[in-house]
């Protein structure tokens, strides 16, 4: 069966994760359940699958906090967002980002950056941190230029489903330009549904919607692009350390 790995999905308190697991693995798919604020750490641990921490822009007052464990595999999402938040937090969003890159760092763990009205921001701050195994920059919607940027300072490229809709044109050329072993999938569930399923609620499952949909943009198979994906993902959150295999 193909395999593919939603990079990036959240479980939301009411969600039943069990069954959203189990629906994507009956599938073929793959799960990165991603924290952000204190109730997604908890439920992304809760679910059994590999997992990321992190705090995100928006400065909670008391930081949840990480440890060690053994799945889990990056820390993050973490990142800059002034639509959500205002400018006069940016100080207090680069203190959060910086602590947590720092951790990233002593753990030996990639980061998950999420990049919102602050771009150009984000690819300075990562410049100065010069972290030693990067990470990704998840659901992309920039432009090629800040895209090469983020890809010379050693950093994947991660698409959700935003890649499919209508207006997506101009995303749609970067995800051609990013080279095939830098490039990720994920759904960023329970938002953002690919098409068909958009307005929907998104399930991982879905991520076989925009990886099919990212082959053909690409002029590559479905199940090349699932292989090339997930063996990206593999490496570059070292699943390896917790998985026994990567397809069946
Ligand atoms: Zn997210």
């Amino acid at each position: 069966m193909t395999t593919w790995i939603d990079t990036h999905c959240h479980f939301e308190a009411d969600d039943d994760a069990a069954a959203l697991l189990a629906e994507a693995e009956a599938a073929g798919v793959m799960v990165l359940a991603v924290g952000g604020n204190a109730a997604l750490n908890a439920t992304a641990e809760a679910s059994g699958a590999p997992f990321a921490q992190g705090y995100d822009w928006s400065c909670e007052a008391t930081p949840p906090t990480i440890a060690p464990h053994p799945r889990l595999v990056a820390i993050g999402e973490l990142g800059f967002d002034f639509h959500w938040r205002g400018p006069e937090t940016a100080d207090r969003q680069r203190e959060r980002f910086e602590a947590q890159a720092r951790l990233a760092e002593r753990l030996g763990l990639p980061i998950i950056v999420h990049t919102r009205e602050a771009d150009a921001l984000t690819r300075d701050t990562l410049r100065a941190l010069a972290l030693p195994r990067a990470g990704v920059i998840h659901s992309y919607t920039g432009g090629i230029p800040l895209a090469r940027d983020f890809l010379d300072l050693g950093y994947a490229i991660s698409f959700s489903g935003i890649v499919t809709f209508r207006n997506a044109d101009a995303l749609r050329e970067v995800a051609r330009f990013v080279p095939a072993d830098r490039i990720l999938v994920e759904t960023d569930s329970p938002y953002l549904a690919p098409v068909p399923h958009r307005g929907k609620r998104n399930r991982p499952v879905f991520v076989r919607d925009t990886g099919i949909a990212l082959a053909a943009i690409r002029g590559v198979s479905p199940g090349a692009f699932a292989e090339q994906t997930t063996a990206n993902a593999w490496r570059l959150f070292d699943l390896g350390r917790i998985c026994t295999e990567k397809s069946s």
